[in-house]
């Protein structure tokens, strides 16, 4: 059984008489562990589609299962601890609480969860040192770089130790080289064995994944599960982002 199977997915909006299929029969599967990139052209679906795999939307038909859970059967409530404790989200433009300190952002999920104090500033913390931050928990967002921000967002997404990772854009708003050290830590978690989804419509991002998803007015266009992406991550460990040749 995958993590995550869609089985003939649509999303259909009515705006005036018309009909637009942001998804149009969708079927995919996702293992556990894997990085996986969804790419396409800007109003393709790609957000949709996202947001249906997080549970933060639903389908217009169709079916997901998530780690054993039919989400169209699930309860608000039941949707709520799902995105809390399976998922974690990083988007485009970090998305942090200006007023709060690094650790505050950090311990927000949990926050949530229930946790408590003690708890929570333990595994902030080490959420922290996982994206070499720990030395900047006491600093407000404004006081870091973009791609610090944007590790602390990762540190957020990763507090409550979900098995999936969504991340719409997440390199978006960052210089290529900033862009590129935040790939490499998706990478190395995804080695630990967490699952990955990367949204973007840059192919150099998509090129560096062992897996791409090419989607088009709505629907998936090619299924790319390419050994030679997979080769790339690591040259892209030593030097630069190796220049897509097709
Ligand atoms: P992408 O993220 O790839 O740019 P989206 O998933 O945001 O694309 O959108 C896919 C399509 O669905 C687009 O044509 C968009 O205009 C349409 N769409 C998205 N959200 C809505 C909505 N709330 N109402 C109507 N149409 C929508
Ligand atoms: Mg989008």
């Amino acid at each position: 059984m995958a993590l995550v199977e869609l089985r003939d997915v649509y999303k259909i909006y009515h705006l005036g008489g018309e009909e637009i299929r942001a998804l149009d029969g969708i079927n995919l599967d996702i293992e556990a562990g894997e990085l996986i990139s969804i790419i396409g052209p800007s109003g393709s679906g790609k957000s949709t589609l996202m947001h249906i795999l997080g549970c933060l939307d639903s389908p217009s038909k169709g079916t997901i299962k998530l780690d054993g859970t039919m989400i169209q059967d699930a309860s608000q409530g039941q949707l709520a601890a799902i995105r809390n404790q399976k998922i974690g989200f990083v988007f485009q433009f970090f998305n942090l609480l200006p007023k709060l300190s690094v650790l505050q952002n950090v311990e927000l999920p949990m926050i949530y969860a229930g946790a408590g104090a003690r708890e929570r500033k333990e595994r902030a913390q080490q959420a922290l040192s996982l994206v070499q931050l720990d030395n900047r928990a006491k600093h407000r967002p404004s006081q870091l770089s973009g791609g610090q921000q944007q590790r602390v967002a990762i540190a957020r997404a990763l507090v409550n130790n979900p098995k999936i990772i969504f991340a719409d854009e997440p390199t978006g708003n960052l210089d290529s080289h900033t862009g590129e050290a935040i790939l490499n830590l998706f990478h190395s978690l995804s080695q630990q064995g967490r699952t990955i989804i990367i949204v973007t419509h840059d192919p150099e991002i998509a090129a560096v994944t062992p897996r791409r998803i090419e989607i088009r007015d709505g629907r998936i266009a090619t299924k790319i599960d390419s050994k030679l992406a997979g080769l790339s991550i690591k040259n892209s460990e030593a030097s630069s982002l190796p220049a897509t040749t097709g």
